[in-house]
């Protein structure tokens, strides 16, 4: 606290992301990032763009990665995408320009914890809608007044996905209200769970965010991007343009828009993660833990018999990372990040010895 503060910073409680140590030979499985690498198209349409060209602006609309990312999605033009510094950045500008402050912003109890934080920022009231006893999401206990719908699909930190007709469902229901869907995950979700964009042009209080950082593993270039019918994305513009006119610098642009057209590599990386996943959830399970169902590239498991929080600190012993919060019903689970073969054998090896050693 300083004198100097703000009110509104001194009302701030801001989000606490996992950690990244400058430690080498980590086992880092607790901030879901990818495994695999960026593509190599990606990384040499970076170092293609490093010249003289970064004397000037980038392009203030991200144009070619809009066209891009709209040429992915049947049905969807380039006015009808937003790009941001990472999704993040997105999130926020569309509580700012999307949520109705005069009714409480609805979203689960369990979910992405930077909501409640975009909503003291903005003075934006929230409601939680506690999950089931299972973690899953009951559309039906949205039925209540609101000012906007947010949900993480798949969620976080559960890894469980709702179906596209249950996001119908609340869609039809809502139709005075934004529906923003955050699919950070969504790329490692499997039929029939899939990605809620498909409704974009039914639907026109629907938002879908998405992220460069996780399926196209370039979480460090911070690119991000929304999908939606026009008067949602000229809102998002809006608030960009009174905020910052060039959020994606010449790499990003350059490097997301390469990315994308990397299909075979996007492919590959992201089936070895799914079958990693399934892997380490068998391996999990045998070790004693109760493993949700995932659709996202973290399990959430919880131990029959083991703290959660001393399960987290054994294995930081050893040097894996995992991530554990310390919040009402979830603070006996563990996220894990589906890292490489090599990476889930060492969190297994580990595990095996915390749990032997007690
Ligand atoms: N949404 C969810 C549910 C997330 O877990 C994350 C990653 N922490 C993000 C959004 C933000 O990702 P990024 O800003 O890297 O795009």
């Amino acid at each position: 606290m300083s004198p100097y503060w703000s009110e509104v910073v001194r009302a701030l409680t801001p989000y606490v992301p996992g950690e990244q140590p400058r430690l080498p030979n980590l086992v880092k499985l607790n901030t879901n990032e990818n495994p695999y690498g960026p593509s190599p198209q990606a990384l040499a349409a970076i170092e293609r763009e490093i010249g003289d060209g970064l004397r000037l602006y980038p392009d203030p609309q991200g144009m070619p990665l809009r066209e891009a990312i709209a040429a992915g999605h049947g049905g969807i033009s380039p006015q009808e995408v937003f790009v941001g510094n990472g999704s993040d950045e997105v999130l926020g500008f569309a509580f700012l320009a999307l949520l109705k402050q005069a009714l409480p912003v609805l979203f689960a109890d369990i979910t992405y914890s930077f909501y409640p934080v975009y909503c003291r920022l903005y003075g934006i009231e929230h409601r939680l809608v506690p999950l089931r006893d299972d973690f899953s999401l009951a559309v039906e206990d949205y039925r209540q007044p609101n000012g906007g719908i947010v949900l993480a699909n798949p969620n976080a930190p559960t890894g469980r996905m709702l179906h596209l007709e249950e996001i119908e469902t609340l869609l039809t229901d809502h139709p005075d209200s934004v529906v923003l869907v955050d699919e950070a995950y969504v790329d490692f979700a499997q039929p029939p769970y899939a990605s809620a964009a498909v409704l974009v042009p039914r639907h026109p209080n629907l938002l879908v965010v998405q992220t460069f950082s996780k399926s196209r593993s370039l979480a460090g270039l911070r690119v991000g991007f929304a999908i939606g019918q026009r008067p949602l994305i000229e809102a998002l513009e809006r608030v960009k343009d009174s905020f910052n006119s060039y959020p994606l610098d010449r790499l990003a642009l350059a490097g997301a828009t390469a990315a994308l057209a990397d299909r075979d590599w996007f492919e590959r990386t992201r089936q070895a993660v799914i079958a990693s996943r399934t892997q380490l959830s068998r391996q999990l399970a045998a070790l004693g833990f109760e493993v949700l169902p995932s659709q996202a590239n973290f399990v959430f498991a919880r131990h029959a018999e083991r703290d959660a929080g001393e399960l987290a600190t054994a294995l930081r012993a050893r040097a894996v990372l995992v991530r554990h919060f310390r919040a009402p019903r979830i603070d006996q689970f563990l996220r894990i990040t589906v890292g490489n073969e090599a990476q889930c054998q060492a969190l297994i090896a580990a595990l095996g010895e915390c749990l032997g050693a007690h």
